[in-house]
């Protein structure tokens, strides 16, 4: 079983913000910004490349929701999911960054000239 699912199953703590019947929302343990959440199906789904419309459009609402109970709906914030190898996923757990709190920063993220792909 994948960490994420056992912290669904409640065998690994959490530092949870919201939770309902499909999606669970906590800090991540090694945070990137003051506010860094965690949110994920509470069925596996490996990442994004697998995921359905259906739990896209229930994930967008909870995804809000998550923003606006941390402080940072207004304030502003990034969702990332980093899939596969180059995207640099670790969990195989589809899970959605949020990442808030202060001005993030933007920039290069590979190695690589961008121009040099298409
Ligand atoms: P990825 O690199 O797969 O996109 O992100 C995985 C994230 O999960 C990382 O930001 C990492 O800090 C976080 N993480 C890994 N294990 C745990 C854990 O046991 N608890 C919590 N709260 N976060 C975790
Ligand atoms: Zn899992």
């Amino acid at each position: 079983m994948c960490i994420f699912c056992k912290i669904v199953n409640g065998e690994l703590p959490v530092n949870p913000v919201r939770e309902n019947d499909d999606f669970l929302a906590f800090h991540d343990i090694n945070p990137k910004a003051p506010a860094h959440i965690l949110v994920i199906p509470k069925v596996h789904v490996d990442s994004f490349n697998d995921v359905s419309p259906e739990m896209m459009a229930g994930m967008t609402g909870f995804i809000q929701e998550v923003a606006e109970a941390v402080g940072i709906k207004e304030s502003g914030y990034r969702v990332i999911t980093n899939v596969g190898h180059n995207g640099g996923q670790e969990v195989k757990h589809l899970h959605w960054h949020v990442l808030g709190g202060a001005k993030l920063s933007w920039g290069h993220f590979a190695d690589a000239d961008p121009k040099d792909f298409f």
